[in-house]
């Protein structure tokens, strides 16, 4: 399996900046065989960002988030149908942001899973647990139940269609990531749960402050499939250094 590195630019990255720094990406990183990068732009800037890509099939454009429904009066939201228009690939679905600055439910996560694959939209779920729920002991616990929220019912195939991304909130934009084992130790939890659903194509990547000076560690573990980075992918060069991350 190709190692995916996914950038999320959160709410940066205007559609004039998002093909300027395409630009300059597409410049400093050819493509490698082993890995494929995909980017995760504001709604407002995919269109750009996939004109920038286009004929680049290592690199792939997705949405931070959907809402379920395919169209309606839905004021302020977008819908999977009309990210895939934009050029669109994949979403983020239940991303820490949504869940906890945004009130998003487990239920909400499930719906949009759905809607995603309904439109053959790779959905990659964002999975974590916060502070708090980690020093009481339950952080396995609630990745177990976000998981079974957004993806109980899914068959074996559907699963492999999806990816997980493990970001312990309390390492997103902190600073502060979780060490290479602990990583390791919530991927092989999660694989686990897969494997108990008969999935064992579903890719795992990690997020959570990963950026040039920890990635190498982090992806020594083979558990991780891959990393999902906020902060450390908002600089064309830098994230184009991280790619390469592991490279001779
Ligand atoms: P960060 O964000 O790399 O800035 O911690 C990761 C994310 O939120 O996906």
């Amino acid at each position: 399996m190709r190692r995916i590195f996914a950038a999320n630019w959160k709410m940066h990255v205007a559609p004039d900046e998002a093909r300027a720094y395409v630009r300059t990406f597409l410049d400093r990183y050819a493509g490698m065989p082993d890995r494929t990068v995909w980017f995760f732009p504001p709604a407002l800037s995919l269109e750009a960002t996939a004109q920038g890509i286009a004929g680049r099939h290592d690199l792939l454009v997705g949405a931070q988030d959907i809402y379920w429904e395919p169209k309606g009066a839905f004021t302020g939201a977008v819908s999977a149908p009309l990210v895939k228009a934009a050029g669109a690939s994949a979403v983020l679905v239940g991303h820490s942001a949504r869940r906890h600055v945004f009130g998003e439910s487990d239920e909400a996560t499930g719906r949009k899973v759905r809607a995603a694959l309904a439109e053959a939209l790779t959905p990659v779920l964002c999975v974590g647990e916060k502070l708090d729920e980690r020093e009481a002991g339950q952080a396995f616990a609630v990745v177990t139940r976000q998981l079974g929220a957004a993806l109980d019912g899914l068959d074996a195939t559907t699963l492999g269609k999806v990816v997980i991304a493990y970001e312990p909130v309390w390492a997103i934009g902190t600073g502060r990531n979780a060490t290479p084992g602990d990583a390791a130790e919530m991927h092989r939890h999660i694989r686990a749960w897969l494997t108990s659903h008969d999935a064992s194509h579903t890719a795992v990547l990690y997020g959570g402050s990963v950026n040039k000076g920890n990635a190498a560690d982090l992806l020594k573990e083979r558990e991780l499939d891959g990393v999902l980075v906020g902060g450390a992918s908002l600089d064309p060069e830098g994230w184009a250094a991280l790619v390469r991350t592991g490279a001779a």
